[in-house]
C-alpha cells in the first residue's frame, strides 16, 4: 500500500523586540552571564504585576498581516499551568482561548510545485528560562534571562506533506517575517524553534492516522531526519503492526538518529486554562491596525517584479538585493539620490555585500545609511572620486556612520584632481626618474608602463580616473626622445 506523510507544525519565533513582553528587562542576552537580565517580574515573584510591552502587540499584528492571517480585534492572555524549574510561576502566560490572530495562509513553491499552507493561528506569549546541565558534577542550573522573552507561536493546518514542504514553509515564514522586522528567525540562535507533528495514512484517505509530535526542534536537518524516521516508523506500525502508535509527545536524538517517547500526549485538560486577570484585553482599534498596516513591507515578490520592471535589473542582481530587506532599503534610498539603478545596484552587490562578507556580517546587519551611499555612488559617477577610492569612502562609512562621504572625501584628499597642471608634472617627474621603463616601454614591453602607471597614481594618491591617466602617460613618453 502507498502511505503518505502528513506534518503539522507548531513554530515558535522569539520576536524581535528590545524588551520583554511583561517587563523592561533587556529581551537580548544571547551570550550575556545567567540571570542578568532578570527582575521580580520576570522571575515570577509573588506580588509582581506583568505589564504588556506594546511592542510585542504591534510586532504580532504585522506578522499576522504578512502571513495572511485575520487579526481579531479583542484578543486575551491565558494561563497554562505546568511545573518546570525554568517556569518560577508555574504557569506560562499564552493566549488559548482568544488569539490575536487566525486563518492564515502562505505560499511555497516545492519540486512539487506550489502550495498553500493554511495556518490556523498565531498566539503571543512568554518563553521560559533554560536549564544548563552540568553533567560532570551532576547539577543542573537555571538561567532566568530568557523567561519573559516575546514569543509567537505560528501553528499551521496539518498541510504539509514531506521534508521538502518543510524546509520551504520554514524559509518562507522566515523571508516574511524578516522583510517585516519582527524576527531574526535563526534555527541556530534558537530564535527559531519549531514542534513537528506527524502522521501518517493512505494515500488518498481523507481521514488522518495517530500523531506524534516531536519537541523544539532547532535545526533544518535534524527535522529532516527526524521526518523521514518518524514516518518510517509509523509505517512499519500500520502495515506490519510492529507497535500500537499512541498520540505521544517524543523527543528526538540526532545523534541516535531515533525518537523516544517523552510522554502521552496531555489535553488542554492537564494545563488548566484560564484567563489571566492581571493582564487587561488586548483591544486593537482601527488607528492601531491601521498604523501597523501602514508599516507592512512590500511583498519579496512584489519587489522583485518592480526591480527588474521599473529598475530595469538583471533579474539576478534584483534576487540578490531581495535575499534581505536591509539590501533592498538601503538599494532604495541609495538610488534615491544617485538616480541610478544600475549603478545602485552594483555598488550594492558588489562593494556592499563583499564588505558585509568580508566583515562576517549578515545582510540584516547592514547599517549603512542609503542616503550616503547614493551620495558616494554620485560622487564616482560624477568622475569626483575614483573607484578605488570610493571603496575607501565605502569602509570608512561601515566604520562610522557618521561619515558623509563627500566631506571625508575633502578631508582625506580623496578628490580627482582637476588641476591637469599636477597630472603633467607627476607624469614628466615619473618618466625623469625612470628611465629605463621609458626605455623599454618603448621597444615593445607593454608591462614596464605599470611601473610608471603605478608611481604616477600613487603620487596622485589614487585622484585620477586610470583611463585618462594611462592616456596622457603614453602621449607623454612618445613625445620622449
Ligand atoms: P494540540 O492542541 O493538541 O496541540 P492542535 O489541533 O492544536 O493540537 O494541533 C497541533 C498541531 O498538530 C497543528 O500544527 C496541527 O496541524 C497538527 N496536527 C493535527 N492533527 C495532525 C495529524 N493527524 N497529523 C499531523 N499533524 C497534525
Ligand atoms: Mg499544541
Ligand atoms: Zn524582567
Amino acid at each position: 500500500m502507498k502511505y503518505e506523510t502528513v506534518i503539522g507544525l507548531e513554530v515558535h519565533i522569539e520576536l524581535a523586540t528590545n524588551t520583554k513582553i511583561f517587563c523592561s528587562c533587556s529581551a537580548h542576552s544571547f551570550g550575556a552571564e545567567p540571570n542578568t537580565h532578570t527582575c521580580p517580574t520576570c522571575l515570577g515573584m509573588p506580588g509582581t504585576l506583568p505589564v504588556l510591552n506594546k511592542k510585542v502587540v504591534d510586532y504580532a499584528i504585522k506578522a499576522g498581516q504578512m502571513l495572511g492571517c485575520k487579526i481579531n480585534h479583542v484578543s486575551h492572555f491565558d494561563r497554562k499551568s505546568y511545573f518546570y524549574p525554568a517556569l518560577p510561576s508555574a504557569y506560562q502566560i499564552t493566549q488559548y482561548f482568544s488569539p490575536i490572530a487566525t486563518d492564515g495562509e502562505v505560499e511555497i513553491d516545492t519540486t512539487y510545485g506550489k502550495k498553500r499552507v493554511r495556518i490556523a493561528q498565531i498566539h503571543m506569549e512568554e518563553d521560559a528560562g533554560k536549564l544548563v546541565h552540568d553533567i560532570k558534577h551532576g547539577l543542573s542550573h537555571v538561567d532566568y534571562n530568557r523567561a519573559g522573552v516575546p514569543l509567537l507561536e505560528i501553528v499551521s493546518y496539518p498541510d504539509l506533506s514531506s521534508a521538502e514542504e518543510v524546509e520551504a514553509y520554514l524559509e518562507r515564514l522566515k523571508t516574511l517575517l524578516r522583510y517585516a522586522r519582527v524576527a531574526e528567525c535563526e534555527m541556530a540562535h534558537g530564535t527559531m524553534r519549531c514542534d513537528v507533528n506527524i502522521s501518517v495514512r493512505s494515500a488518498g484517505s481523507d481521514t488522518f492516522g495517530v500523531r506524534t509530535e516531536i519537541k523544539n526542534m532547532n535545526s533544518i536537518d535534524a527535522i529532516k531526519r527526524a521526518i523521514e524516521y518518524e514516518t518510517a516508523r509509523h509505517i512499519d506500525a500500520v502495515e506490519n503492526g510492529t507497535e500500537v502508535l499512541v498520540q505521544e509527545t517524543r523527543r528526538w536524538d540526532d545523534i541516535k538518529g531515533k525518537s523516544f517517547a517523552m510522554r502521552t500526549k496531555e489535553t488542554a485538560g492537564d494545563y488548566r486554562y484560564f484567563p489571566d486577570p492581571n493582564i487587561m484585553p488586548v483591544v486593537i482599534d482601527d488607528t492601531w491596525f491601521e498604523q501597523i498596516q501602514s508599516t507592512l513591507p512590500e511583498f519579496p515578490e512584489v519587489k522583485l517584479a518592480r526591480y527588474t520592471e521599473e529598475f530595469g535589473l538583471p533579474e539576478y542582481d534584483a534576487k540578490r538585493l531581495c535575499e534581505s530587506i536591509a539590501l533592498c532599503e538601503c538599494f532604495e534610498e541609495a538610488n534615491a539620490v544617485c538616480k541610478n539603478a544600475k549603478d545602485a545596484a552594483n555598488w550594492m552587490i558588489s562593494d556592499v555585500m563583499k564588505t558585509l562578507n568580508a566583515r562576517q556580517m549578515t545582510y540584516d546587519m547592514l547599517a549603512l545609511s542609503g542616503q550616503s551611499l547614493g551620495k558616494l555612488i554620485a560622487l564616482v559617477s560624477g568622475g569626483k572620486v575614483s573607484r578605488p577610492n570610493g571603496r575607501k569612502i565605502l569602509d570608512a562609512m561601515f566604520d562610522d556612520g557618521s561619515v558623509d562621504p563627500e566631506t571625508f572625501a575633502k578631508e582625506n584628499n580623496l578628490i580627482i584632481s582637476t588641476d591637469t597642471g599636477l597630472v603633467d608634472k607627476v607624469i614628466q617627474d615619473a618618466i625623469a626618474a625612470d628611465p629605463k621603463a621609458v626605455a623599454d616601454f618603448k621597444g615593445g614591453k607593454e608591462k614596464a608602463l605599470m611601473a610608471l602607471f603605478g608611481k604616477c597614481m600613487k603620487e596622485l594618491r589614487g585622484n585620477c580616473n586610470p583611463q585618462e591617466l594611462r592616456t596622457l602617460l603614453i602621449e607623454a613618453i612618445n613625445k620622449t626622445n
